[in-house]
C-alpha cells in the first residue's frame, strides 16, 4: 500500500481541519492541494507537482520558501533564545528590529509595539488612537474612518473598520459603527479625469467628514497606494498628502496600515515613502518576517509615546499578546532587512517589475480585460464580463499551469516573491494568459 498519497491527505485534512476563508463544501468540486515542501517560488505536492507561488502564500513570502540565509538565521535563534515575555524582559533580536525599524522612517516613528498577527496590529493602532486621545483630555474621540472597500482584518474590532460586504455583513450586529469615505481607487475616474482628480474628489470627502464631527473622530485609517483585499485598487500618492494635511489640520491621527504594501511591495520600503508622509501610527506584518513566522506591530511617534509615559498605571497601554516580541518571528524579520541591504532589493525589483510588465501586454492589451495596473511588485487586471464561479474556476485552472493564484471577484492579480528568475517571470505571463483564455471561453 503506497502510503503518503495525496488523495489521503486531501481526505484526513478534510475531516479535521477547518480552512480560511473557504466554504469548505467548494472543496467537493475543486481541490485542495496538500503541499509536501517549498523551495525559491515553488511549492511541490506529494506527487511531484509543482506551483509557482505567483501570491506569495497570501502576501507573506519575499524572498521565497525555505531560503537558506533566513533558515541560517533562524536555525541560530532556535539555539539561543526561542522565546521569553517582553513584559520586564527584553532581548537582542526585538530591540535590533526596533532600532533597524525606526531608522527606517528616519525615527519619526521612534518605538515599535508588537503582536502576532495583522488584525491585531490594527486593533492596537485603534486602541493606542483612542487611549492616547484619551490621555490628553480628548475622551470624546472616539470613532474611526475607514474607506470604502477597505480591508484591515477580522477580529471583530479590525472588521468595523472594513468595508467588504463578503466578510463584514454577517458579522454587522456585533460591530461597532465607523464613518466610511470616499474610496480614492483611480478606476473611479470619469471621462477626462486623472487619478489625482479622483484623489482630490476623495479627499475632499475626508474634508467634508472632519469639518463636520473631528471631535468626535480618533482616527483614519487607510492602506496607502492599494487597497488589495477588496481587489488591488491603485490611487494616486497625492491622497495621502490631502489627508495627512487634514489630519493635522483638524487633530486627527493618521494610521497607516502597510501590512499588505509594506516591506518594498510598492516599489518603497514603505508605501507612505512614495507621498512623502509619514503616519501616527503605521502597522506592518506579512512579509515583515519574511512569510516564516507570525509577526506584526505598530510604529508610533514619541509624541504618542509621550501620552503613555506617566506613574500611573492606567495611563499606560496595558495590551499584551503571549507572543509579543517572539524572537525566533523577530530574528526571521532581521534576516528579511538583511536581505534587503544585501541583495540592493529596491532597484533589482524594478529590473524584475519591467520585465513582468512587458510579458503581461498580451493580457494588458487583450479585449476581454480592464485596468490593467501595476504598481512595484503587484499587477492587476479585471476581467471583462467573467464567467460565473471566475475565480474558483482560475484557481483550479492555475494549478493545472503550475500556478498558485487567486483571483478576488473577476480582478486577477499577481504579488510574486521578489526572487523570481527571468524565466519563471516570462513563464507566470504566459501560463497566466492561458489560464485566462482556458476560463474564458467557459
Ligand atoms: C492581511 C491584512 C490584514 C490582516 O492581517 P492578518 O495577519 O490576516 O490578521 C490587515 N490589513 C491588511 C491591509 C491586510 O492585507
Amino acid at each position: 500500500m503506497e502510503l503518503n498519497k495525496q488523495s489521503d491527505w486531501v481526505a484526513r485534512s478534510l475531516r479535521s481541519v477547518w480552512h480560511p476563508c473557504t466554504q469548505m463544501q467548494h472543496h467537493e468540486t475543486i481541490p485542495l492541494i496538500p503541499v509536501s515542501r517549498g523551495k525559491g517560488a515553488w511549492l511541490y505536492d506529494h506527487e511531484g507537482r509543482r506551483y509557482l507561488d505567483a501570491i506569495s502564500s497570501w502576501w507573506v513570502n519575499l524572498f521565497g520558501h525555505a531560503n537558506p540565509r533566513i533558515n541560517a538565521a533562524l536555525k541560530d535563534q532556535l539555539d539561543t533564545l526561542e522565546h521569553a515575555m517582553l513584559a520586564g524582559f527584553t532581548h537582542e533580536p526585538v530591540i535590533e528590529l526596533s532600532e533597524k525599524l525606526s531608522a527606517l522612517t528616519g525615527h519619526v516613528l521612534g518605538h515599535s509595539f508588537y503582536a502576532s498577527d495583522g488584525a491585531s496590529a490594527v486593533e492596537i493602532a485603534l486602541k493606542m488612537s483612542f487611549h492616547s486621545w484619551r490621555n490628553n483630555g480628548h475622551a470624546d474621540k472616539q470613532e474611526f474612518v475607514c474607506l470604502k472597500g477597505s480591508y484591515h482584518g477580522e477580529t471583530i474590532g479590525a472588521l468595523a473598520v472594513t468595508d467588504v460586504a463578503l466578510f463584514k455583513d454577517a458579522y454587522g450586529p456585533l460591530l461597532r459603527a465607523s464613518q466610511t469615505v470616499m474610496s480614492p481607487d483611480a478606476r473611479q475616474a470619469a471621462d477626462g479625469e486623472t487619478a489625482q482628480d479622483v484623489a482630490r474628489r476623495a479627499a475632499a470627502d475626508v474634508e467634508r467628514l472632519f469639518t463636520e464631527r473631528a471631535d468626535k473622530i480618533a482616527a483614519i485609517i487607510i492602506e496607502p497606494l492599494v487597497q488589495c483585499a477588496t481587489g488591488m485598487a491603485m490611487h494616486d500618492p497625492l491622497y495621502l498628502q490631502l489627508v495627512r494635511a487634514l489630519c493635522d489640520k483638524h487633530n486627527v491621527h493618521l494610521i497607516l496600515d502597510e501590512i499588505a504594501v509594506g516591506c518594498g511591495r510598492t516599489g518603497t520600503f514603505f508605501a507612505c515613502e512614495q507621498a512623502n508622509v509619514w503616519p501616527d501610527f503605521l502597522c506592518l506584518s506579512k512579509g515583515i518576517s519574511g512569510g516564516y513566522l507570525p509577526l506584526s506591530l505598530v510604529m508610533t511617534r514619541d509624541e504618542i509615546y509621550q501620552a503613555f509615559y506617566s506613574n500611573d498605571v492606567t495611563r499606560g497601554f496595558l495590551h499584551s499578546h503571549s507572543y509579543t516580541g517572539n524572537p525566533l518571528a523577530c530574528r526571521a524579520a532581521l534576516a528579511t532587512l538583511q536581505i534587503f541591504e544585501e541583495d540592493d532589493v529596491l532597484n533589482t525589483n524594478k529590473i524584475k517589475a519591467a520585465r513582468l510588465t512587458a510579458a503581461l501586454q498580451p493580457l494588458a492589451q487583450h479585449e476581454q480585460v480592464r485596468n490593467f495596473r501595476q504598481r512595484g511588485m503587484i499587477w492587476a487586471f479585471d476581467a471583462i464580463d467573467a464567467p460565473k464561479d471566475f475565480s474558483r474556476r482560475f484557481f483550479a485552472s492555475a494549478t493545472e499551469h503550475e500556478l498558485l493564484m487567486r483571483p478576488i471577484g473577476s480582478t486577477v492579480y499577481m504579488m510574486p516573491p521578489y526572487i523570481l528568475s527571468d524565466e519563471e517571470i516570462d513563464g507566470l505571463a504566459a501560463n497566466t494568459l492561458a489560464v485566462f483564455n482556458q476560463v474564458m471561453a467557459g
